[in-house]
């Protein structure tokens, strides 16, 4: 979502003459869209404006501005703690970041700008064109968040949640297809919670889908991130109506634990899990599943973590992300005991070795098959080309010549825990 809010945030400053730079040295401003998910983001935004006073010591000063869900988090507490810093804007405020430059610059002010003005956010941001021209699009459809899992600071920071209007959504679609979208990822912190009505309708996330998978040029659509919770059977329903629909779906469970699922506030448990997981491959048996996971929980015993090793290996979820705990102030977790971070550790590793043996099992399938790719790129200085799978694995491939955006049957010849390598030239036929 921050590469979304990155995007928008660069089509607003280009409305009024800032284009990117590649020479640090360049920069006449610096924007850091930031990330309060974990404690080690927070430090790594000190770390990087230490980085520009370093650099810019003997230059002008640029304009440096802390945007996303640490300058929510933070606020004023970062120009304190930063003098260099001139700027701190909420994720829900970016919309405001022109008018806030030209203030700032004009009364040689420093400028805190947290309020929850999402509805006004998007309703802006609609009449501003998007300069992303990637074959794989970002779209927001939802923000913010209602559930409160004890651990999290997104209901903090992104504020209640939030649904776009459905037709805003739908021209956002058509207008970086037309710039040259071949896959739309629908992004909300709860994305399959999506609910938008207006006088005559009601929209869910079923329904975007379903309206884009009527769109010619599009040829892929996905969604993320999802709550077990919201897998409503009109959404599973998508994987079988839905041809664009990519058969791979990122649910995060964190816990293989029914204990500490109730501790995290979950609203779900592992039998409610498993029945999702069930219908969904009832639809279709070739669906992918990936998770998110939190090692270290207060009050995680090694049974607890045995449990999350078995739903792993009873799943074989195929690429997902795990984490430390990590206490965020505000939330009701980080007043509780902390595990010792050493087991937290030892936990983690052990999981991720896990999860990378499955990784690895699940590439090593595909040697000496032929596997659709969505192109994307060509590498730079390098006669390949990088496209992914329908289940999100990177392809790096030979080509005599193809074009980023077609779809193309790939023969695979190598593979590592994460990328596929292989070679176009073994079959010409392109998919449908
Ligand atoms: N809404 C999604 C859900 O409910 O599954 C998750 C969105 S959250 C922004 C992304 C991931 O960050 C979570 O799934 C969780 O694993 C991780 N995360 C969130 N808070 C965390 C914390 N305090 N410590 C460690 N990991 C955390
Ligand atoms: Fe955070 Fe997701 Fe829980 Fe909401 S549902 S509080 S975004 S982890």
């Amino acid at each position: 979502m921050n590469e979304y809010d990155s995007n928008r945030i660069y089509d607003l400053l280009s409305t009024v003459g800032y284009s990117k730079t590649e020479e640090k040295k360049d920069a006449d401003c610096f924007l850091l869209n930031t990330c309060h998910i974990r404690e080690k983001a927070t430090e790594k935004v000190y770390d990087e404006v230490g980085r520009i006073k370093k650099d810019f010591k003997n230059l002008n000063k640029p304009l440096v501005i802390i945007a996303g869900c640490v300058a929510q988090a933070e606020s004023k507490e970062m120009l304190n703690r930063e003098p260099y810093i001139d700027m701190v804007i909420g994720p829900q405020s970016y919309h405001k970041i022109v008018d806030l430059i030209l203030i700032s610059e004009r009364k040689k002010i420093k400028i805190t700008e947290t309020e929850f003005d999402v509805i006004k956010k998007f309703d802006e941001l609609k009449n501003i064109s998007s300069k992303q021209n990637k074959i794989s699009s970002y779209i927001t459809i939802q923000e913010g968040c209602d559930k409160f899992c004890h651990f999290c600071v997104v209901p903090y920071t992104r504020g209640p949640e939030y649904s776009r209007p459905f037709d805003q959504i739908i021209l956002e679609a058509n207008s970086l297809i037309k710039n040259g979208a071949k896959e739309i990822i629908l992004l909300g912190q709860n994305v399959n919670d999506y609910n938008f009505s207006n006088n005559k309708t009601k929209y869910k996330l079923s329904s975007i889908i379903k309206e884009l998978n009527e769109i010619k040029n599009l040829k892929r659509i996905r969604f993320m991130t999802s709550h077990p919770k919201d897998m409503t059977e009109d959404l599973i329903n998508c994987y079988k109506s839905c041809d664009k629909l990519m058969p791979f779906l990122h649910l995060p469970i964190q816990s293989g634990s029914n204990k500490i699922l109730k501790l995290m506030n979950r609203k779900h448990d592992i039998k409610y899990y498993l029945t999702i997981i069930d219908k969904l491959k009832t639809i279709n048996k070739n669906i992918g599943i990936s998770s998110d996971f939190i090692l270290g929980y207060p009050g995680e015993t090694e049974s607890d973590f045995n449990d999350t090793i078995d739903l792993i290996k009873k799943i074989g979820f195929i690429n997902s992300y795990s984490f430390i705990f990590s206490p965020r102030p505000g939330t009701p977790a980080a007043l509780k005991k902390s595990n010792k971070i050493d087991v937290s550790r030892k936990r983690l590793k052990k999981l991720q070795l896990v999860l990378e043996n499955i990784q690895r099992e699940n590439n090593k399938k595909y040697m000496g098959q032929t596997c659709e790719v969505l192109v994307e790129n060509k590498l730079n200085n390098q006669e390949k080309y990088f496209g992914r799978t329908k289940y999100m694995i990177p392809v790096i491939f030979d080509a005599d010549n193809c074009k980023p955006g077609e779809l193309l049957n790939i023969k695979i010849t190598s593979f590592n825990r994460n990328n596929l390598f292989g070679s176009y030239k073994f079959n010409k036929l392109k998919v449908a």
